[in-house]
């Protein structure tokens, strides 16, 4: 078999070690690779690179497509980019895939029955970084879903629930409050389910469905949902199963894949040989399933069931007087894993990845557009000149043309006309002008109408066009 290039780099703190011995086991098991090592992370970052990624690594990584990452220190501070977020982004690596499974009885873990897959879309939502300070007491972050972003990653969800025998796919969200935006993710995740009858498909408000995950996890299976929750979600579940020592994850876009431990350097345990090499290793098994050496993979995973199955354990899952035998180190623990190649575990779920088909990432489709049209604008203002019902005095002398200025909001919340006066507002406001007539608003209007009232001496700090789509308002509505 042809050696698979892939591309390798150590990392930080407990990172050479855990990738010495994973590295280990793939050799000892016989995986066909061929290891390009890159430097990444803390002496990069030192070197005066922002993004912690040596530039002969780019060179390696868009040739091999394939990364084994070990975790690395984020300096604090000095301008630093994440590392992790910037190849996520570069390389569009759209679904991160974080399988957690309790090892009970052999793992202590309140949850004995916990088999679930979290596949988290990774490039959107919140992690875009667009950030403002626009007043003295106000900053934004704005949060973007895109509808090729929700499918692709929900798409996943679902070739992989088909590819891996799972039954179910949930979907978390909280498009009660956000109604747009978690919206679309919704509404994409309800359309892509009917193209996959034979999957049973939920969704729960977020807040009680990390609950339910949270205590009855073993009534989900895979799970997708937008880049916030799932990173939050992700590390509850992976916590709960006994250790973050114990999880892998995979980030996959159509090109190229990045696969590495959930867990961060640990420099506290870093050098101590120690640390559990577990995540790394099984991040590595799901590389060799994405680089199509399944055999090899369900060798690596079952011969580690039975390590653990055995009661060979790293300090962070020993625990005296249960199930654990032997306490040992990283590379110990590696050559116990080594010595089970060929064993299959006894009681713990078997794998074999042989018969799984390749969960391959669609390309984003196509629809037809939206006829858009723009029917007013929301003129966002700095404004500290007293009371809701001032400020409107104060617009009233303003020009507006063929707008007219339906409602002001403070923090969202309508406080003119007819606010409560108990309404606390701060310096941030909203003004929201529609077209007079049912007619389309005039780009000219809208131009003219900003001119008026920065003239009149306001502070405009930003603007956001309203339009409809196919005739249904792109904006969310004033309540109250
Ligand atoms: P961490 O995951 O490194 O450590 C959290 C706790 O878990 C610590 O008590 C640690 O000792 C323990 N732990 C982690 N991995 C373990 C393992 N394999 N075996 C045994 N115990 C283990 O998180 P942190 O302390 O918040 O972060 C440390 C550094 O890692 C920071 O610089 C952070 O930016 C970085 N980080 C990197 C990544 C990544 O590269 N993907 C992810 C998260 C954090």
């Amino acid at each position: 078999m042809a050696k698979t290039p892939i591309t390798v780099a150590y990392g930080d703190g407990i990172g050479p070690e855990i990738m010495a011995a994973t590295l280990e086991i793939l050799e000892a098991a016989g995986a066909e690779l061929s290891i390009e090592e890159v430097e990444i992370g803390e002496r990069v970052y030192k070197r005066g690179i922002v993004t912690g990624l040596d530039p002969k690594a780019w060179e390696s990584l868009t040739r091999t497509r394939v990364f084994l990452k070990a975790p690395i220190t984020t300096p604090q501070g000095g301008g630093y980019k994440s590392l992790n977020v910037t190849m996520r982004t570069a390389l569009n690596l759209f679904a991160n895939v974080r399988p957690t499974v309790s090892y009970y009885p052999y793992v202590e873990t309140k949850y004995p029955k916990m088999d679930v897959v979290i596949i988290r879309e990774n490039e959107e939502d919140l992690y875009t970084g667009i950030e403002h300070r626009q007043t003295d007491q106000v900053v934004q972050c704005l949060k973007l879903i895109s509808r090729p972003g929700s499918e692709r990653v929900i798409r996943y969800a679902f070739d992989y629930a088909r590819a891996n025998g799972r039954k179910k796919v949930t979907c978390l969200v909280k498009d009660n409050i956000m109604k747009m935006t978690d919206g679309l993710f919704h509404q994409t995740f309800d359309r892509i389910a009917q193209e996959y009858p034979e999957i049973e498909h939920n969704s729960w408000i977020v807040d009680i469905g990390a609950a339910k995950l949270a205590t009855t996890p073993e009534s989900f299976d895979v799970v997708v949902m937008p880049n916030l929750y799932g990173d939050i979600l992700s590390d509850v579940t992976a916590e709960t199963s006994g250790s973050v020592g114990l999880a892998g994850s995979a980030n996959i876009g159509e090109r190229y894949a990045m696969f590495e431990a959930i867990h961060g350097s640990a420099p506290a345990i870093a050098g101590q040989g120690i640390a559990n090499p577990s995540g790394l290793l099984l991040a590595a098994v799901m590389m060799l399933v994405h680089v199509g050496q399944s055999e090899v993979a369900t060798r690596i995973h079952s011969a580690w069931l039975k390590t653990i199955e055995d009661g060979i354990h790293t300090p962070d899952i020993y625990r005296p007087g249960g199930h654990s035998v032997e306490k040992v180190g990283t590379a110990a623990f590696a050559d116990a894993v080594v010595a089970r190649l060929g064993q299959k575990p006894t009681t713990l779920k078997a794998v074999n990845y042989q018969d799984a088909p390749k969960t391959v990432p669609s390309p984003a489709q196509t629809s037809a557009k939206a006829l858009k049209q723009l029917v007013g604008v929301d003129v966002f203002l700095d404004w500290d000149g007293g009371r809701p019902d001032q400020l409107a005095e104060k617009l009233e002398s303003v020009p507006a043309g063929a707008l007219n200025l339906d409602v002001i909001t403070n923090r969202g919340i309508k406080v003119w006309p007819n606010g409560f006066p108990e309404t606390f507002c701060t310096d941030h406001w909203r003004l929201r002008y529609r077209s007079r007539q049912e007619a389309p608003t005039a780009r000219a209007d809208v131009v003219s109408l900003l001119g008026n009232l920065v003239s009149a001496g306001f502070d405009v700090i930003k603007t956001e066009n309203l339009y409809t789509f196919d005739g249904v308002p792109g904006y969310s509505q004033v309540p109250g």
